[in-house]
This record gives C-alpha cells, structure tokens and sequence, in this order.
C-alpha cells in the first residue's frame, strides 16, 4: 500500500515552513509522497485570500516541481465552497482505494482540530494527524479529546518562523522575502506583483 501525506493549507503564499514540514514528514514517518492540497475557501479562517486560487496553486507547484514524491492537487479548488478535509479525503479514498493517508498539521492547527468538520470521520479515515510544533505553537496534544488525541502523532522539525501571513505583511512594507519561499515563488510573487501595498 502507497502511503501519502496530506498537506492542506491557503498556501497564501506556500512558504519554507511548509515545506520543511512535508519533507520532514517524508522522513520520519517513511512516507512515500506528499500530496499538497490548496484550500478553496479554507474552514475556521475570517477572510479570503489575497491571491487568486489560480495563483496560489501555480506557486504550490511552483514549490513542489522536481520533489520526486512531492505532488499537487487541485481537488478542492476544483470542487469550490468551504473545504472540508473530510471531504477531500472521502473523495480521495474513492479514487485512490490502494493509498494509506495521513494528514499533516502545524501546531496551530493541533489546537483547533477538535473542532474541525466530523473530524471523527476524518480520524477515523486516516492513518494518523502528523503534527509539528511551530513557533508560538508547541505540539500540545494535551487539550485534544482523547480518541482524537491518540489518533494524532507528533515528530520534531528544525523550527521555522514563518507564516504566509508574515511573508504578505513583509512584502506589503516593501521588504525581502527572498528565501523564506523557495526561488521559483519568490519571483512568481515579483513578476506578478502580488501581496504589494
Ligand atoms: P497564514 O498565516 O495565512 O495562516 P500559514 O503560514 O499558517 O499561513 P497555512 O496555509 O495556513 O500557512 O498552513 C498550512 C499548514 O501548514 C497548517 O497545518 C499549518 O499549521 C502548517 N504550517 C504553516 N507554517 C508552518 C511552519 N512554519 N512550521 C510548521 N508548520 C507550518
Ligand atoms: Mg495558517
């Protein structure tokens, strides 16, 4: 059996973080691909994003072009609305019945998953939440309820203090955000002008 990794996210824009923590999930827990998977209308988030969904998918692959087991997909985008995780990997299930899926969350995320659309569903469907401390967010299991918590499997990564949000607040002061997204994003951003005051 193929053992995927999913990586949701806005990805408004994708950054090093994210990648960083795909990778490291590929290596701790053997995997063998990362599926990213941008959000339509991301759940528990105020706002859309700043990017289109087509440029935001364009930098994904952008980020994930020459990854051997890195791959992109645009189910969510395709299917529009508020994008339930439940959703994406029921559908995923049905078209890849041969795949194990885990899905890969940050910290902040850990921290609000009790709450996520019939997350007893979506627990129940995966392998495991592989989760990641990140800056100002530890992997703190302690609050989840207990079925869910045992459900979700935490590993270290170097930590890396970034945010798609940081990186839009940065370019909208006019400073770098070279190397805090991989080379191909950074001058997608530059070329297209996005995330400028
Ligand atoms: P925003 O500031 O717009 O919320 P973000 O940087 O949190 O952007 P998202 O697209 O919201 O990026 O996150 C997608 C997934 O990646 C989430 O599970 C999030 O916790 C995780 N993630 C984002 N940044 C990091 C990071 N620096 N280290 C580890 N995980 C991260
Ligand atoms: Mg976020």
């Amino acid at each position: 059996m193929l053992r995927a990794g999913i990586m949701g996210g806005t990805f408004d824009p994708i950054h090093n973080g994210h990648l960083l923590a795909a990778e490291t999930a590929l290596d701790v827990f053997g995997l063998d691909e990362i599926w990213f998977v941008p959000a339509a209308t991301p759940p528990l988030k105020s706002g859309a994003p700043d990017a289109s969904d087509r440029m935001r998918l364009d930098m994904v692959r952008l980020a994930a072009e020459g990854h051997p087991n890195f791959r992109v997909l645009d189910i969510e985008l395709e299917r529009g609305g508020v994008s339930y995780s439940v959703d994406t990997v029921a559908a995923l299930q049905e078209r890849c019945p041969d795949t194990l899926l885990s899905y890969i969350i940050g910290g902040d995320r850990i921290g609000d998953l009790a709450q996520w659309h019939r997350v007893a569903e979506l627990a129940e469907r995966l392998e495991y939440f592989i989760g990641f401390s990140r800056p100002g967010y530890p992997a703190d299991l302690s609050a989840l309820p207990s079925p869910l918590r045992d459900k979700v499997k935490t590993a270290d990564m170097p930590q890396m203090e970034i945010s798609s949000t940081a990186v839009r607040l940065r370019r909208a002061e006019g400073r770098s955000i070279r190397f805090l997204v991989p080379d191909s994003v950074y001058e997608y951003i530059m070329r297209n002008d996005i995330y400028g005051s």
